[in-house]
């Protein structure tokens, strides 16, 4: 009998931001002075400069990757064999895009489309709306894209059009909608070169992190990064026109620092950001939070672990029955 052994080991940590900040107690994180657990980036105005600013996407912070651990105590997590600052934590794209800065550019876009006279068919805002959604619900069906029931109807409210603009939809919705506006940009003007440029590049980065393999070659580093920038220095200045203005319009969140650390490739390898994005381990995690629901509240970590491997043996079964027959 030939005995094999596996070796379980950690490779890389994974989850929202908020997961991240406790568990590896974060004293640099969105609320923070330092905002970034990569890099010396601040929170706006430190020591009366702006200098190394998040928003300052050529700042200092750019020079001074993982010199200063980002903990003032030592986490469980990093006494992990191989454990590296750098390459341990991922940026997860679902969380930093497509529920963040994602959700921001499509509530800003529709919105601007939506108040621009004639972009949109209808009378008022409510009809215009109503021709917005039933366009991306034609784009969906034409290129097989997802697209919710909440998705297909848009209102002032999934927009949060009082505030800062932001499309509350799911994941999946944000990237079928990024890619309707992209295509938008495209074929009729906004007659807003910022944000059309913007909105098209976004496109650009994102689909190569998406599209890519494990691993992304030299050419595809450099296009991501390149149509990353460009987006970059797009919303920022959009950003900062409408803050003059005085206008709740394209939002600038510290997520977008992250993002360009996805673009900057500062992980210091050719690993695609897109393969860290978490749309299965949440699905995972709901669908074991569902098993640990028929479980006694005292011996639920146990019973759930034992419910789990379970029901993983008999999938092994189907799957080893499937490929020999
Ligand atoms: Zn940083």
């Amino acid at each position: 009998m030939i005995w094999k052994v596996l070796f379980l080991l950690v490779t890389i940590i994974r989850g929202d931001w908020k997961f991240i900040v406790q568990v590896f107690n974060l004293v640099r994180c969105s609320s923070g002075n330092l905002v970034c657990w990569l890099c010396d980036a601040t929170n706006g105005i430190l020591n009366g400069s702006l200098a190394n600013s998040y928003t300052n996407t050529d700042g200092d912070w750019v020079k001074h990757i993982c010199e200063n651990v980002p903990w003032d105590s030592e986490p469980a997590f990093a006494r992990l064999l191989f454990f590296v600052l750098l390459l341990f934590i991922a940026i997860d794209l679902m969380h930093i895009w497509h529920l963040g800065v994602g959700r921001d550019v499509c509530g800003s876009t529709l919105k601007y489309l939506i108040l621009k006279p004639g972009y949109f068919a209808g009378r008022n805002h409510k009809e215009k709306l109503h021709s917005a959604s039933k366009a991306v619900k034609e784009f969906a069906k034409e290129r097989g894209l997802p697209l919710s029931a909440a998705g297909k109807k848009l209102t002032k409210a999934k927009l949060q059009w009082g505030g800062y603009p932001h499309l509350k939809l799911k994941a999946a919705d944000v990237a079928t909608y990024t890619q309707f506006l992209a295509h938008l940009s495209v074929t009729k003007s906004f007659g807003n070169d910022d944000l059309s440029t913007a909105v098209w590049a976004i496109d650009q980065a994102i689909s190569v992190f998406m599209r890519g393999g494990m691993f992304l070659n030299a050419e595809q580093m450099d296009y991501a990064r390149a149509m990353g920038l460009v987006f970059l220095r797009c919303w920022l200045k959009l950003a900062a026109v409408a803050l003059r203005a005085k206008e709740k319009m394209y939002k600038v969140r510290p997520k977008i620092h992250l993002l360009q650390h996805c673009f900057l490739g500062h992980r210091r390898s050719c690993r695609n950001p897109g393969v860290d994005v978490v749309f299965m381990d949440e699905d995972w995690i709901k669908s074991m939070a569902r098993l640990s629901k028929h479980t006694h509240k005292k011996t639920m970590a146990l019973r759930t672990i034992q419910r789990y491997l379970a029901g993983l043996k008999q999938e092994l079964r189907r799957f080893l029955k499937k490929q020999t027959a």
